[in-house]
């Protein structure tokens, strides 16, 4: 079983970093719902909220010390998302540094390293956009379609990704390509590579962003590549391990979306409750009614429960041991419980959950995303299923 390695397991069950908490809060009283939803009607990035939290040393707190960060644990970084999302706010904007980041700590070169992250940890770059889905081979990512070839002294991309987030908002995007031909290697995550491309030199000289229309403000693109050239030194670690390069980082990812997700459960559990209690029908307080009142309930227990599992994973990675199996239950959990919130929420404000001055709608909407993005529900459970419980891979 994939958790057979570990040891024994200390974590903290009651809220962590206060400090860091509370801290963050006051920035997302800065950005009340009106800001957000000025944003989400324009389809804008929220730059002001950005440059906030960067400002504020809250989007380098995983960075090392030495380079420029706070070098801080998973779990402090989730709780600055948490907060965000608990407060009403939305960390998809710049969540991905966190994690993005982290391929070029652990594979890139001290060089990389150097010429990199003390510019993300101040701001001055940022590295925002992570360009793996493509448009025909979806959740299949190792038979992804971009090419990069060696030529000289330099690699050419050709091909397309699809749902790009903030590429058009970013200074750096970390690309998944081809290197090696499918058919030429042996195992078919082989052959991959990841580069870091300088988004500042590429648009217009063989990189294009086209804006899509989503259904959430998520700043989200499609990325064309015509003979795009990049240098060598845009390689991070070796050439053909990229896919596992990305792999390593799905945990951290996982497990810092889940905090998004339980920020949002509390979210909705909150407005939910206060509303129940005021809001007078009948003659009654709303929340008197089982019918309000227990799906509220069940979110309740169902996000602390969630809680639960990211502690556990996040205490897990902590520690240096395995944690996928912990890291997609959370993931898995949290995105339900905040669902199951979402949902509850929507029903306790009726009519009014659709005034978009309420936020709920705004909230719900956004919320949805995680049982898709940045992986679907049902590749978690075939990975549950597969790795966890020993039955056949299904695909
Ligand atoms: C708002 C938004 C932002 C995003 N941001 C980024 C980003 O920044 N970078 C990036 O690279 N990607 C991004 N994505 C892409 C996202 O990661 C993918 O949409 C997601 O991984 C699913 O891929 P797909 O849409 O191609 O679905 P498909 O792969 O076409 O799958 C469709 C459905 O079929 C199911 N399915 C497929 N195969 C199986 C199987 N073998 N067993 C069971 N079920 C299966 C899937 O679970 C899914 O529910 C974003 C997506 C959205 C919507």
């Amino acid at each position: 079983m994939d958790q057979s390695a570990n040891g024994p397991l200390s974590m903290v069950i009651e809220e962590d970093w206060s400090e860091i908490r509370e801290a963050v809060e006051r920035i997302c009283m800065q950005y009340p719902n009106d800001y957000w939803n000025e944003l989400d009607a324009a389809s804008e990035y929220p730059t002001a909220f950005v440059n906030a939290l960067t400002e504020a040393g809250y989007l380098a707190v995983l960075i090392p010390e030495e380079f420029g960060g706070t070098g801080l644990p998973i779990s402090a970084a989730g709780a600055v998302l948490e907060t965000i999302h608990a407060a009403g706010c939305n960390a998809a904007a710049c969540h991905a540094q966190m994690y993005t980041m982290g391929t070029v700590l652990r594979h890139g070169s001290e060089a990389q390293k150097q010429r990199y992250l003390p510019k993300i940890a101040t701001g001055e770059l940022r590295l925002q956009a992570f360009g793996v889905t493509e448009p025909t081979t979806g959740t299949d990512t190792t038979q992804l379609k971009t090419r990069a070839v060696r030529d000289g002294n330099q690699y050419v991309v050709n091909g397309q990704k699809v749902w790009t987030s903030r590429a058009l908002q970013s200074d750096l995007m970390l690309l998944l390509a081809r290197t090696t031909p499918a058919d030429e290697v042996k195992k078919r995550s082989d052959g991959i590579s990841v580069f870091l491309v300088d988004l500042r030199e590429a648009v217009g000289n063989g990189l294009e962003i086209r804006k899509l229309d989503a259904a959430i403000n998520h700043n989200t693109t499609e990325v064309f590549m015509d003979d795009l050239k990049i240098p060598p030194e845009s390689l991070i670690g070796e050439e053909g391990k990229g896919f596992k390069y990305i792999l390593d980082g799905m945990n951290a990812e996982r497990i810092l979306i889940s905090y998004e997700s339980l920020g949002d459960a509390k979210y909705f559990i909150r407005r939910a409750t206060e509303y129940a209690n005021e809001r007078v029908v009948f003659g009654a307080p709303i929340g008197k009614n089982q019918g309000v009142q227990f799906p509220l309930a069940r979110a309740y227990a169902e996000m602390q429960a969630a809680e639960l599992m990211i502690h556990k994973a996040a205490a897990l990675f902590e520690g240096g041991q395995h944690c996928g199996a912990e890291a997609n239950m959370a993931k898995l959990l949290a995105s339900e419980a905040a669902w199951h919130a979402a949902e509850a929420c929507m029903q306790t404000f009726g009519g009014f959950a659709f005034a978009r001055e309420y936020g709920i709608e705004r909230k719900w909407r956004e919320t949805r995303l995680y049982q898709t993005a940045p992986i679907s529900t049902n590749m978690i459970l075939a990975y549950i299923g597969q790795h966890v419980l020993g039955m056949p891979r299904s695909y």
